[in-house]
């Protein structure tokens, strides 16, 4: 299926602009490597292009195909404990990711090399650990298909020389999706960088509750995650964001529950109201820094064709401008007519007015 996409293999995209805006210098105490803006970096530009290193399955579940065909994992006639057989699978993948590794370019070997190992070496191996310390997990339609034994395998792991030395952050400037056609990862901003500003992106899903956050980051041994106001330990500052997510949450998934369609069943009050609790959301969202976030872009999508809908043509423009933004930054498409007057006229969104003017003539 990956050589079926159409254009594939494309080479990666150069960075918006043509030439590199960042540079990799150390981020601080313990947190090792990381990558920093040369120059400013406006919201959805392309930093990074980068074909990776590695790409593998996040899980054993290659070697325990073979491991239980072996009679060696699952199987209650195994001589081996549970303790055992789950040391076995990680020194097995461990194993095979070596392998791979001594059959890479001199160059490429160097850089998985040099890139870091969070866990205990004992725990995951000095190869399968470089594996979960620094993959960018990846879940794409192209990589579930019939070459996989018994279609086990839903995520990868991509390992990249430069990408992989990308800081976590709880509120990110910048987001990933991976490219089949370049067989890639793009790195786009999704707020404007300053220059000389850390370049971060998210190991997790950043709508998520402080405590769900820190244990989804235990994974990658950081803990306590300090990567900023997000991440501020008093307990009231914790409550707030809290709070503020689920509710922001509740607002995506409403989105869902009420679709443009219902919208527009609705009477004008009521679709008004709807309208603008999406965009209180979505200032809570900038507030707390989770463009990064797919219910940005959701938000910002049922806002703009809402408010198209209403006739609202500056709202439209103006929210249209940042779901482009985004839309850039996640990979998605996006009509550039809700950009431009006579786009809208195209579109055939009516003037703000016209509507009511129709029902007061009934
Ligand atoms: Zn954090």
């Amino acid at each position: 299926m990956i050589l079926a996409t159409p254009g594939f293999p494309k080479a990666p995209l150069l960075p918006t602009g043509g030439s590199k805006g960042y540079r990799i210098a150390p981020a601080g105490a313990n947190k090792g490597l990381g990558i920093f803006a040369t120059r400013h970096i406006k919201a959805g530009e392309l930093i990074i292009d980068e074909r990776p290193l590695l790409v593998l399955p996040a899980t054993t579940s290659a070697v325990d195909v073979v491991l239980f065909a072996m009679g060696v994992i699952g199987n209650s006639n195994s001589k081996f404990t549970e303790e055992e057989q789950c040391q076995i699978r990680v020194h097995a993948m461990d194993r095979a990711i070596r392998n791979l590794v001594e059959r890479m370019s001199p160059e490429k070997r160097k850089a998985f090399m040099e890139l870091s190992v969070c866990k205990e070496q004992a725990v995951t191996g000095e190869f399968y650990g470089r594996l979960t310390t620094n993959g960018i997990l990846i879940d794409h339609k192209e990589f579930n298909d019939e070459l996989l034994p018994g279609n086990l395998m839903t995520t990868y792991n991509a390992i990249c020389d430069e990408i992989s030395r990308i800081n976590h952050s709880c509120s990110p400037n910048a987001t990933f999706y991976w490219n089949t056609a370049s067989f890639s990862v793009r790195i786009h901003a999704v707020r404007d960088i300053p220059v000389s500003d850390e370049i971060t992106i998210s190991y997790h899903a950043t709508l998520q509750s402080f405590a769900d956050r820190a244990k989804a980051l235990t994974e990658y041994s950081i803990k306590p995650c300090m990567c900023g106001p997000a991440c501020d330990p008093d307990p009231a500052r914790i409550r707030a964001g809290d709070a503020r997510r689920a509710s922001i949450m509740r607002q995506i998934f409403m989105t869902k529950a009420v679709p443009l369609w219902h919208l527009r069943s609705l009477e004008h009050g009521t679709q008004k109201t709807i309208l603008e609790d999406c965009v209180k959301r979505l200032k809570e969202m900038e507030e707390e820094c989770l463009e990064d976030a797919n219910g940005y872009g959701d938000l910002l999508r049922y806002v703009v064709e809402g408010y198209a809908y209403l006739g609202k043509r500056e709202e439209v423009l103006k929210y249209a401008k940042k779901l482009e933004r985004a839309c850039r930054a996640f990979g998605e498409s996006f009509d550039e007519r809700y950009l431009s007057k006579d786009g809208m006229e195209r579109i055939g969104i009516r003037k703000a007015g016209e509507r009511e003017s129709v029902k007061e003539k009934k």
